[in-house]
Formats: C-alpha cells, sequence, structure tokens
C-alpha cells in the first residue's frame, strides 16, 4: 500500500509505479520485436482544404501489431518508445515509409502532401538533418510534399540549436507544422519565433467549439492570428458537420477528422483518391 508522506516523504513501495514498468517493459519488448520482424505499419488519415472538403494530404500514423492485432495505441507506445531511444530507429523507419508511400502516389498522379510526425528525442539525436536529408535523396520526393509535425514541447526541448535546425530543414524545402496547438505552454508569441508553415489546433478545442462559448471564441482567436501570421490552420478531430462549418467560417484552412476519414491503410487511402473527380 501506498501511503502519502507529503511533497518531501519518501515512498520505499508503489505498486502503479512497478507496474507501469511492467507494462512499458512489455511494450518494449513487442517494439523490438516489431522492428525486426517489420511489424510496424502506417496509416494515413485524409487532411482536406476547409472549403471544398477535397483531399490535400495525409498525415501518417504509426500502428503496432502483434499477431496481426493491434494491441496498443500510438499514445501507449509512442512514450515507451522515447524512453527507451527506440523513437529513433521506429521515426527514421516512419519517415522513410511515409516518403516511399508519397513518392507512389506522385508517380501514380496523386501528388499529395505527407506529414510525419517526429517526437523530441528523435528530433534532437545527431543527425537528425543529415537522415532527412537522405531519405529525401533516396526516396526522390519533392521536399514540398513533406511536412513534419512537431509539438511545441520539442520545439522548446534543444536549445538554441533548435531553430538553427528549423531553419535548416526549411531551407530543404520541407514544411514544419506546430502539432497539438493549444495544450502546451505555447502561446501565440511562440509563433513569431518559430519558423513554421502551419499550425494544428488541438482536438481538446474542437470537440468543444459548439458547446462551449469560451472556447469558441478562443479557437476564433487562434484562427484570426495565425492567419495573419500567414500559416496555415488545420483543425485536428473534427467530427461533425456543425464543427466544420464554424471551423470553416472562422477561417481554418484545412481539417482532419472522422467526418473526413479516420486513419486508414493506403489501399483504403487509394481508394478514396482514385474515388475523387477531380
Ligand atoms: P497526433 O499527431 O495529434 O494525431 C492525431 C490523433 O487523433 C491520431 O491518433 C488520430 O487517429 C486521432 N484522430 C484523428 N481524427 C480524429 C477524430 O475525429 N476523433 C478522434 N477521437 N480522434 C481522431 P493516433 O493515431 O492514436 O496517434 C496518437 C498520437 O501518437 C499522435 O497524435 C502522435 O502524437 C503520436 N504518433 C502517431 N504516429 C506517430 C509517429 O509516426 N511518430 C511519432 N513521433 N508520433 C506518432
Ligand atoms: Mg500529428
Ligand atoms: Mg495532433
Ligand atoms: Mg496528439
Amino acid at each position: 500500500e501506498v501511503k502519502t508522506q507529503g511533497r518531501h516523504g519518501y515512498c520505499f513501495y508503489a505498486p502503479e509505479m512497478s507496474q507501469r514498468t511492467a507494462a512499458s517493459q512489455r511494450i518494449e519488448n513487442v517494439l523490438r520485436h516489431a522492428l525486426a520482424h517489420g511489424e510496424l505499419a502506417l496509416q494515413y488519415q485524409p487532411k482536406v482544404d476547409a472549403k471544398h472538403g477535397h483531399i490535400v494530404g495525409a498525415e501518417a500514423l504509426l500502428r503496432l501489431y502483434v499477431n496481426g492485432e493491434e494491441l496498443f495505441t500510438p499514445d501507449q507506445f509512442i512514450p515507451v518508445a522515447e524512453d527507451t531511444g527506440l523513437i529513433v530507429s521506429i521515426g527514421t523507419w516512419a519517415l522513410r515509409e511515409a516518403c516511399l508511400q508519397a513518392r507512389t502516389w506522385q508517380r501514380n498522379g496523386h501528388p499529395m502532401s505527407i506529414s510525419v510526425n517526429v517526437s523530441p528525442l528523435q528530433f534532437q539525436y545527431a543527425g537528425f538533418y543529415e537522415r532527412l536529408d537522405s531519405i529525401l535523396n533516396e526516396t526522390g520526393l519533392d521536399p514540398s510534399l513533406l511536412e513534419l509535425e512537431l509539438t511545441e514541447r520539442t520545439m522548446m526541448s534543444g536549445g538554441d540549436g533548435t531553430i538553427r535546425l528549423l531553419r535548416r530543414i526549411r531551407q530543404r524545402g520541407v514544411r514544419l507544422s506546430l502539432d497539438d496547438f493549444g495544450t502546451g505552454y505555447n502561446s501565440l508569441s511562440y509563433l513569431k519565433h518559430f519558423p513554421v508553415d502551419a499550425l494544428k489546433i488541438e482536438r481538446a478545442f474542437v470537440r468543444d467549439i459548439t458547446q462551449d462559448a469560451e472556447t469558441a471564441a478562443i479557437t476564433s482567436a487562434i484562427i484570426a492570428m495565425a492567419r495573419s501570421l500567414n500559416k496555415d490552420v488545420i483543425a485536428e478531430g473534427v467530427e461533425t458537420e456543425m464543427q466544420s462549418r464554424f471551423l470553416r467560417d472562422a477561417g481554418c484552412s484545412h481539417m482532419q477528422g472522422f467526418l473526413f476519414g479516420a486513419p486508414m491503410k493506403a489501399e483504403q487511402f487509394e481508394e478514396r483518391l482514385a474515388a475523387r473527380s477531380t
């Protein structure tokens, strides 16, 4: 049993802690196995333009299979990958795989921007730029079709070198977006400091805009200010027509969410592309 002994108390035994360790050890083993045996996969979620609802891009999202089953969600396994350093190999795999896929779509007449999530450790790890550069060279993907999604945590964690690195990536022609905007300590003033092309409004805001007047007001203000700084604004987690209409009227440029499509396998994504009449 755990006894809380005040702020500076000692705790010799915390069952939740050892349970968490066992769970994360299990996930670590699964991740190592998956990396070695090709049991990681990407799914692709449509990104649509807010005006017409046309698919203009895809976000690549990692999936982990254990004997063909998804036992763990990214919110469970990404933190373990981050803690163990495995994220560097996993993230590199995801980046290459996403670029290959986008290159295939480009070749098949569906030039499609691809967004890839990059975690803090992966981004800070020595040689991130070189690895990115060689993946672009190797796959031949037009760099302007690639967008890296970074969270505020990633951007804040790297010190002075971060802004230089962000600039270098952009000079290579790759786009940058600030993911989960609104969740961290980020304020709009950071948008001035970080050279990003787009920001993605966190799902929690989108969820509440039609319920809560304050959230609606804040979200509108975020969109307006981001637009005045010439950034794209992508709303995440759009599930209803009402949310979509609100966001479009507020000036949001792009949307993602179950209303337009959940993350899906590449083949399903291609069917969606083939079905669109443009
Ligand atoms: P994220 O980058 O913010 O991705 C959005 C998450 O919201 C995805 O969850 C997506 O499936 C989910 N989502 C999209 N639309 C809706 C909606 O309308 N309603 C609801 N309820 N959910 C929606 P997912 O795929 O489970 O990924 C969770 C997080 O894991 C991602 O958040 C990202 O931070 C991380 N992640 C996923 N793939 C990668 C990766 O390749 N590398 C890194 N470093 N992180 C990744
Ligand atoms: Mg993302
Ligand atoms: Mg997000
Ligand atoms: Mg998220």
